[in-house]
């Protein structure tokens, strides 16, 4: 397998910003996966998972030590068994494979996926889910298992009670990279998903900026709050510093105008932060990961 060095990373994102990897690899398998850790762990050099990259604000600075991209891990089984629907699903499968899989046998979870960027992985890493009341809502319903390469090299699985899982985050599988998940529902076909999705989507496209680059909700929201609103009213729809602007469409959005640099997403971020404390009282707290180096 290849390592490439002084990579760029921005367009692994989808926020379209980002400096260079020192080094960087996209592994196909675990023993490529393996070969990556050990060759990082024989030049001392930190290891970073980077797979949809739909949730990451990357540094201008880049990523020191080695990048690796779960791009190529994908891949997917699936089989029917006593009326349960059942897949494994490598880690960096795309969440779009998994949708057309749970829209072809006309399953629900097609619903809730249908609004989530980003690989099965990182998916499990976020509990990524929605907003909205529907059954499932977040990865942690679908999820049955998840199998982890552990940082000395061996593999564990992990049952889905040995996880902990909260709003937008997995935790008790770490260190590790996670490399394949297993996911499972009733297959109890719903002949009008493929509409629910098509009207869901439309929302969507009407209430969010899906045209810009972004990372979708960039605050978590506060219990019993909702982190958009308590933007907008606190007047920072179109604040902009740089090419990054809070969204006119949804305050709790962040667009990349253009040429954004890392630094100005985090200006726009901190200030937000910043005025809603100030107006509000709340202390937000962001759901986007920050990777690399931020002296
Ligand atoms: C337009 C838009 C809309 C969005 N809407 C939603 C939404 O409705 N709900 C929601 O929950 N999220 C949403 N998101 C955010 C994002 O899509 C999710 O958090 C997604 O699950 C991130 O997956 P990813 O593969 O892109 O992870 P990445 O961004 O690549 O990584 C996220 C974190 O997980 C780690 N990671 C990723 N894969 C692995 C792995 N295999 N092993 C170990 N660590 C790993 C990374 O190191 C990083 O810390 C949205 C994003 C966009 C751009």
């Amino acid at each position: 397998m290849e390592i490439q060095n002084n990579v760029a990373l921005a367009t692994y994102t989808s926020w379209l910003i980002g400096g260079p990897a020192d080094h960087f690899c996209r592994p196909k398998d675990v023993e490529q996966l393996r070969e990556a850790q050990s060759w990082a762990r024989a030049k001392g050099l930190p290891i970073t998972v980077l797979s949809g990259g739909s949730n990451v604000l990357i540094s201008d600075q880049g990523v020191r030590g080695l990048v690796i991209c779960l791009k190529d891990f994908a891949g997917t089984e699936m089989s029917v068994e006593g009326g349960r629907f059942r897949l494994t699903v490598k880690a960096g499968t795309g969440k779009s494979e998994l949708l057309k899989i749970f829209l072809k046998e006309k399953l629900a979870p097609a619903l809730f996926l249908a609004g989530i960027p980003g690989d099965v992985g990182g998916g499990v890493v976020m509990n990524a889910g929605v907003a909205e009341a529907m059954v499932p809502r977040e990865f942690t319903e679908i999820t049955e298992w998840i199998e982890v390469l552990k940082p000395d090299g061996s593999l564990k699985t992990y049952q889905h009670g040995e996880l902990k899982w909260s709003y937008r985050h997995s935790s008790g599988w770490e260190p590790g990279i996670i490399t394949r998940v297993g996911i499972q529902w009733p297959h109890r076909q719903d002949p009008s998903i493929l509409e629910q999705v098509r009207a869901a989507n439309k929302v969507r496209l009407s209430k969010q900026p899906l045209d810009m680059p972004s990372c979708g909700s960039v605050f978590v929201n506060p219990p019993g709050l909702k982190a958009a609103q308590l933007i907008d009213s606190s007047g920072l729809k179109g604040y902009t510093v740089g090419e990054a602007q809070v969204s006119t469409k949804h305050a709790n959005f962040i667009v990349n105008l253009g040429a954004a640099k890392a630094q100005d997403i985090w200006s726009v971020i901190q200030h937000v932060k910043a005025t809603v404390k100030s107006q509000k009282s709340v202390e937000l707290q962001t759901e986007v990961v920050r990777m690399g180096d931020w002296a």
